[in-house]
C-alpha cells in the first residue's frame, strides 16, 4: 500500500493540537526551535533549566507524528518514577503512552508489546533497551524518533554518569531515526560527549537561559540549628501565606522533617511535614492539608515536590544545603512558576558536609558536586549568574550573563561578603581547636612497654596494614574500616585502649624511623615488621567459586556493567573490552589517575584511550 507523504508539520501548525491536548495557547521560544528541528528530521540537543518545559519538546511532535501515521517516539529515561509520572500525565490527557522498564509488574510481555504498539510514546529504561529481543522488536515496529532524557548521564564529566547510558549509539545505528537529547545541565564538555556518544549528525543545539526574573535567591551561613530555623521562620513570616500561596521547606533527612516542622510551628507558622516513611494515612493527610491551604508550609525531603505541580509556591527554603548546584537550581525552580515574585533561600552550615558525606556513601563525585555548591555559595557572585555558570559552563546564553539585580549579592554585596567572612572565621577557629587538641595528644609519648604492644599487634597481622587502622585497632575501635580487616582476634587488639589515637600514630612513626617497623606498599603505605616476609595471598578454592558467580555490587558491579555496555556498543566480547584479571586489579588498586590505571595488567594505550576516563569516573564514584 502506498501512502501520500505526510504533510510536513511545523511548531506553528501544531498550535491547535497543543491547545486541544495540553490547553496551552503558545510555545516558549526554546520549545519552538527544538520542535521545528525534530520535525525537520534533525538531531537536536536541548539544554533547558528545570521548569522550562522539556517534556513538551518531544511529546508534542511525538503525538503529531503518530497521528500522521508514523510510528511511536521512543523515550529513554533513567528514573522509573519519572517515566511513570509522565506516562500517567499523558494518559490523563488522552495520549496513548506505554512504559517498558524492569520494575513493571503485571501483564505479559506480549500484552505490553501490544499496548506499546498502539502508543504515541514508548518510555524505556536503558537496561531494557540493551536486550536484543527488545531491540529487534523496536526495529521492526519502526519508531519515528528517539529521545534521550537526562542526557547528561551519558558523560563521565557529568554529575550523574551511568554506564548503561553508554550503549545508546544504537538508537541511531539500529533504528536510524533522528535523535533528541534533553537535559537541564550540560556545560560544553558534557554537551560534546552527548553529541559524540549518540552519534548525532550536525545537531541543532538549543540552550535556554537559566534566568528566572521573578525568583529572589539568597544564601545564609548559619551556625547551629536554632539559627537556621530562625532564619527560615523570619523569611516565611515575611511572606504572609495566610493571604494565599505556599512554601516548601527542604531538609536532607526524614528525621529532620518532623523536628523542623515542630520548630516552625513554635514560631506560629502553619506547617506540616512529609516523608516516605510516614504511614499512608499520615502522608495523605499532610498532602491534603497543604493542598487545601490549611498548612501552606510543607517540610519535606527534596524528592517531594517533583509531582506537585503548583504554580503559586512563594518560597523554597533549604534548611540544609541541597546535593549540588544543579539540585539547588532544580528544587528552587519549583518556586514562582506563576511568574509572581518568589523566594529561594538556602541556609548552609558546617554540619551540612558531614551529613552529605554520610548520605552519598563514598560516592566521591557526588561529594565533589556538593563541594562545588559550597564554593559557589561562599563566593559573592550574583546567585543566578553562578547557577547559570554551573548549568551551561562557557556556553552561557546571553540572557544569563548580566547580574540578576534581585538576589542577595546583587542587592547588598557587602552584607553577603561579611556573612561569608564570618563563616570562614568560624571554620578556621573550629579547625584550630581541633589541631591544638591533636597536637597535644601526639605529644603524649608511649613507654617502651606500650611500643612493644604496637610491635606485638603488627607481628600478629596476616597482611601489612595502614597505620591509622593499626592505631585504631590498638585502641580497640569498632569502626567499620577496622571490622573489615578482621583483627579483633589479634592478641594485642585493644591493648592500648586508654591512649589517644594521635599518640599511637606518633609511636608508629617513631618505630618506623628507628627501623623496627618498615613501610610496605606504594599507593597505600602500610606497615610491617622489619625483615619479616609477607606471605603471598592464597588462592583458596573459595576465591575460585566466587569468580564463577560474581556478585555485581560496588565498583566491581559498575565495571561489569560498563564492560557489558561497551562490548555491545563496540561489538566485542566482554573480555576483549577488559578481562576479569584487569577488572580485579582495578578494584584492588582503585587508581585515581591515568598513570596508575595504565600501570595495571592488560591496560595498554588503546584501552587507555577508549576507557580510561570512564573507568576513572567509576572508581571516583565508588571510592571512599
Ligand atoms: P522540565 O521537564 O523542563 O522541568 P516540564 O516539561 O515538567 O519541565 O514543564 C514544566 C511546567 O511548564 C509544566 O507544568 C508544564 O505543563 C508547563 N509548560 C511547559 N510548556 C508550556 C507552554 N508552552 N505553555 C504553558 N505551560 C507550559
Ligand atoms: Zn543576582
Amino acid at each position: 500500500m502506498t501512502r501520500a507523504p505526510p504533510p510536513s508539520p511545523t511548531a506553528t501548525t501544531l498550535l491547535p493540537l497543543l491547545a486541544d491536548v495540553w490547553g496551552f495557547d503558545a510555545l516558549r521560544a526554546g520549545q519552538t526551535t527544538v520542535i521545528d528541528s525534530t520535525l525537520r528530521g534533525d538531531d537536536c540537543l536541548a539544554v533547558m533549566p528545570t521548569g522550562a518545559g522539556k517534556s513538551l519538546c518531544f511529546q508534542l511532535p511525538a503525538l503529531a507524528l503518530h497521528r500522521s501515521g508514523l510510528g511511536p517516539t521512543l523515550v529513554v529515561s533513567p528514573l522509573i518514577a519519572l517515566m511513570d509520572d509522565q506516562v500517567a500525565a499523558l494518559r490523563q490527557r488522552g495520549v496513548a503512552a506505554a512504559v517498558l522498564h524492569s520494575a513493571r509488574t503485571g501483564g505479559s510481555w506480549a500484552d505490553r508489546k501490544c499496548e506499546a504498539e498502539q502508543a504515541a510514546l514508548i518510555y524505556a529504561s536503558p537496561e531494557r533497551l540493551a536486550r536484543p529481543s527488545v531491540r529487534r522488536w523496536l526495529a521492526k515496529l519502526g519508531v519515528a524518533r528517539a529521545v534521550v532524557d537526562e542526557a547528561h548521564c551519558i558523560s563521565a564529566w557529568g554529575h550523574d554518569f551511568r554506564p548503561s547510558y553508554r550503549d545508546l549509539a544504537w538508537l541511531k545505528e539500529g533504528l536510524g531515526v533522528p535523535v533528541m537529547a534533553v537535559t537541564a545541565t550540560a556545560p560544553p564538555r558534557v554537551a560534546d560527549d552527548i553529541v559524540a556518544e549518540l552519534g548525532m549528525d550536525a545537531p541543532t543545539v538549543v540552550r535556554m537561559p537559566a534566568r528566572r526574573e521573578n525568583l529572589h535567591f539568597a544564601v545564609r551561613h548559619c551556625s547551629g540549628d536554632k539559627v537556621r530555623i530562625d532564619a527560615a521562620a523570619d523569611a516565611l513570616l515575611d511572606l504572609n501565606l495566610d493571604a494565599g500561596g505556599r512554601a516548601l521547606v527542604y531538609v536532607t533527612t526524614r528525621k529532620r522533617t518532623k523536628s523542623a516542622c515542630m520548630a516552625l510551628r513554635k514560631r506560629g507558622l502553619k506547617a506540616t511535614w512529609y516523608h516516605a516513611g510516614r504511614t499512608v494515612g499520615a502522608r495523605a493527610q499532610a498532602t491534603a492539608a497543604f493542598q487545601a491551604g490549611r498548612t501552606p508550609i510543607m517540610v519535606a525531603t527534596t524528592a517531594w515536590g517533583m509531582g506537585i505541580d503548583r504554580s503559586d509556591v512563594r518560597a523554597v527554603v533549604h534548611v540544609q544545603a541541597p546535593a549540588s548546584a544543579a539540585a539547588w537550581a532544580q528544587e528552587a525552580g519549583r518556586a514562582g512558576r506563576d511568574g509572581e515574585s518568589a523566594v529561594a533561600l538556602l541556609l548552609v552550615g558546617a554540619s551540612d558536609r558531614v551529613t552529605r558525606a554520610r548520605l552519598v556513601r563514598g560516592d566521591a563525585r557526588a561529594l565533589a558536586a556538593f563541594d562545588a555548591l559550597l564554593d559557589l555559595v561562599a563566593t559573592p557572585v550574583c546567585r543566578q549568574r553562578a547557577l547559570a555558570d554551573a548549568l551551561h559552563g562557557d556556553a552561557l546564553p546571553d540572557a544569563d550573563r548580566a547580574p540578576c539585580g534581585t538576589c542577595d549579592v546583587c542587592r547588598d554585596v557587602q552584607a553577603v561578603t561579611q556573612d561569608i567572612h564570618a563563616h570562614q572565621a568560624r571554620a578556621t577557629q573550629r579547625r584550630d581547636v581541633l589541631v591544638t587538641k591533636k597536637k597535644a595528644e601526639s605529644l603524649v609519648t608511649l613507654a617502651e612497654a606500650e611500643l612493644a604492644e604496637v610491635l606485638r599487634f603488627v607481628d600478629g597481622l596476616r597482611r601489612p596494614l595502614g597505620r591509622r587502622v593499626v592505631a585504631m585497632s590498638l585502641r580497640g575501635s569498632r569502626a567499620k574500616e577496622v571490622k573489615r580487616k578482621r583483627v579483633a582476634d589479634n592478641p594485642a587488639f585493644g591493648a592500648l585502649s586508654g591512649h589517644p589515637q594521635a599518640a599511637i600514630e606518633a609511636a608508629i612513626e617513631a618505630l618506623l624511623s628507628d627501623g623496627r617497623l618498615v613501610q610496605k606498599g606504594q599507593k597505600y603505605p602500610t606497615i610491617w615488621i622489619a625483615a619479616k616476609r609477607v606471605r603471598p595471598v592464597k588462592t583458596a578454592p573459595e576465591t575460585a567459586a566466587r569468580k564463577r558467580r560474581p556478585v555485581a555490587t560496588g565498583l566491581a558491579g559498575a565495571l561489569r556493567e560498563l564492560r557489558k555496555a561497551e562490548s555491545r556498543r563496540r561489538r566485542l566480547k566482554p573480555y576483549q573490552v577488559f578481562n576479569d584479571r584487569t577488572l580485579a586489579e582495578i578494584v584492588a588498586a582503585a587508581p585515581r589517575d591515568h598513570a596508575s590505571l595504565a600501570s595495571l595488567h592488560g591496560v595498554g594505550p588503546a584501552r587507555m584511550e577508549k576507557y580510561a576516563d570512564l573507568i576513572l569516573a567509576l572508581v571516583a564514584q565508588h571510592s571512599t
